[in-house]
Order: structure tokens, then C-alpha cells, then sequence
């Protein structure tokens, strides 16, 4: 079940978090993983990784705003099963507390990066007869987060962007699907802890474990597990669908 075997996947922010995660168990289900990393020291460990359990993959040096480098990463590439939209970064404040250089940063990253990586992807994925693309969103998609203006409007962008590319592009077989995590304990999260509350980490830690209804936040390895049952052909006939992993924080 769920396997990746033969699978070409491409993984966005594939160093750290999420997106390491995602990328080691494709790998060890088979798939041929392509990380495109602005830390590609990170990334390097993580291909070690793989391959050390028989995995295969690359690290691409690309920073997912700048279309031509995607671009040119992607035709490198050439063949692409599987493309999942995981590189992002947050940004802490109201519409107040938001400058113009923040607001621009956040959408680069986070929209726009997504989009280059549709545009270089999706021709590839035509040619090749079809393709499954997966976009990391947030619950920040779903909710007002209180003081992540900038964060909840990329996110919501990743939210509609994936109904759009599902529905324009069913008819090649492109399948497009989102996941929409609450908090998950990864670099992203101890990075916000600790530059914002210093000293006070493991409190803070609790607090924001346990503001989840599930009471902790989740790990890593439960978002992936979702990828890959969504990046695999056994999910076939899933596309246009956004799945909150959020441990009862949207509807408890
Ligand atoms: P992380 O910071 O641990 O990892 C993100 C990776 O993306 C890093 O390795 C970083 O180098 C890379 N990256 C950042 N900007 C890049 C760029 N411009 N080009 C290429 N690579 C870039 O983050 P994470 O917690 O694993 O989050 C991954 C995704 O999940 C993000 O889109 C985030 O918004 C989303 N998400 C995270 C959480 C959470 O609580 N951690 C919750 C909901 C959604």
C-alpha cells in the first residue's frame, strides 16, 4: 500500500520540518526525491539520510521565489510524478505591525514561490500524461489566527490556488490537493519560540501545546503520512480537497 516506487517527487523546503519529513518517507517508499533547498546543508543531510536506508535523491540550490532558478531546476529535472508546495515562512503581526518589505517577503515566499513552482511543473506534468501536485496551506487558511495577517493571507492564497490548479487541470490528470496543519513541532516552531519569547521556551512550549484541543502539537511524521497516502495512486481519485491534520483546532 502506498507506495512511491518509480515516483519522481519534488519537495520544496525538503531540509527541515515538514518537508523533511515528507521527503524521507517518500524516499523510503520508493520514490526518487529532489529537494529544493535555500539550506542546502540541511538538504544534504537529508538526502545522507536517505540514502543511508536505500533511498536515492538530490539537492537543488534554489530559492523558490526567484522563477527563473525554479525553472531552471524543474527542466533539469525533467520528470515530475509528484511536486509538494512545502517551502514557507511566517511572519508575526497585525495589518499594522506588517511593513510592505514583510507583507512582500511572506508572498514571495509562500505565493508566489508556490505559483513558480506550478508554472515550471504543470507543463511537465501535461506532457508526461498527468501528475499529483500537494500545497502545505495551514489552518491559518481556515481561521483567523490572531496576529498573522501577512501568514494567514499567503496561506489563504494556497488554500484557493489549489482548487484552481485541481479544477483546471483534471482533465490532464493532474490531481491538486492541500493539507492543513495546526501547529507541528518543527525548526519553524522552536525558531518562533525562541526569538520571540528567550528564556521562556519551555513554557511557552506548553502553553502552545496545549492551546491545540488535542492538547500537543503534532509531529512532523503525521503530516507526512497524509502526503503520502494523498501523493499516492491510491488517492486517485482525490483532487480539489484540502485536509485539516489539526488536532481538533478548526471545528472543536
Ligand atoms: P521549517 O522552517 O522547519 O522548514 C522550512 C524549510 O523551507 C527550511 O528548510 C527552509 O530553508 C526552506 N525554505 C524557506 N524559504 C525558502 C525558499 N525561499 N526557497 C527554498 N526553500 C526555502 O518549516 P516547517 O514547520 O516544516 O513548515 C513547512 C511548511 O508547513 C510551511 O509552508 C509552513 O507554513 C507550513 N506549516 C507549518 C506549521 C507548523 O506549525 N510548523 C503549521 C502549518 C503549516
Amino acid at each position: 500500500m502506498f507506495s512511491l516506487k518509480n515516483k519522481v517527487a519534488v519537495i520544496t523546503g525538503g531540509g527541515s520540518g515538514i518537508g523533511k519529513a515528507i521527503a524521507l518517507l517518500f524516499a523510503q517508499q520508493g520514490a526518487t526525491i529532489h529537494l529544493v533547498e535555500l539550506n542546502t546543508e540541511a538538504a544534504d543531510q537529508v538526502i545522507a539520510e536517505a540514502n543511508s536506508s536505500g533511498g536515492k535523491g538530490q539537492v537543488h540550490a534554489a530559492d523558490v521565489s526567484n522563477q527563473q532558478a525554479v525553472s531552471n531546476v524543474f527542466n533539469q529535472i525533467g520528470h515530475i510524478d509528484i511536486l509538494v508546495n512545502n517551502a514557507g515562512i511566517a511572519h508575526v503581526g497585525n495589518v499594522e505591525n506588517t511593513t510592505e518589505a514583510d507583507f512582500e517577503r511572506v508572498y514571495n515566499v509562500n505565493v508566489k514561490g508556490a505559483y513558480n513552482c506550478l508554472f515550471a511543473a504543470i507543463p511537465l506534468m501535461k506532457a508526461q500524461g498527468g501528475g499529483v501536485i500537494l500545497n502545505i496551506a495551514s489552518i491559518a487558511s481556515h481561521v483567523g489566527i490572531t496576529d498573522r495577517f501577512a501568514y494567514s493571507m499567503s496561506k489563504g492564497a494556497i488554500y484557493a490556488m489549489s482548487l484552481s490548479v485541481a479544477r483546471d487541470y483534471i482533465d490532464h490528470h493532474i490531481r491538486c490537493n492541500s493539507i492543513s496543519p495546526a501547529r507541528v513541532h518543527t525548526p519553524f516552531v522552536d525558531g518562533f519560540i525562541s526569538r520571540n519569547y528567550p528564556g521562556k521556551e519551555a513554557e511557552i512550549f506548553e502553553k502552545l501545546s496545549k492551546s491545540q484541543p488535542i492538547g500537543r502539537m503534532a509531529e512532523p511524521s503525521e503530516i507526512a503520512a497524509l502526503a503520502l497516502y494523498l501523493c499516492s495512486d491510491e488517492a486517485g481519485f482525490i483532487t480539489g480537497c484540502d485536509y485539516p491534520i489539526d488536532g481538533g483546532f478548526i471545528k472543536l
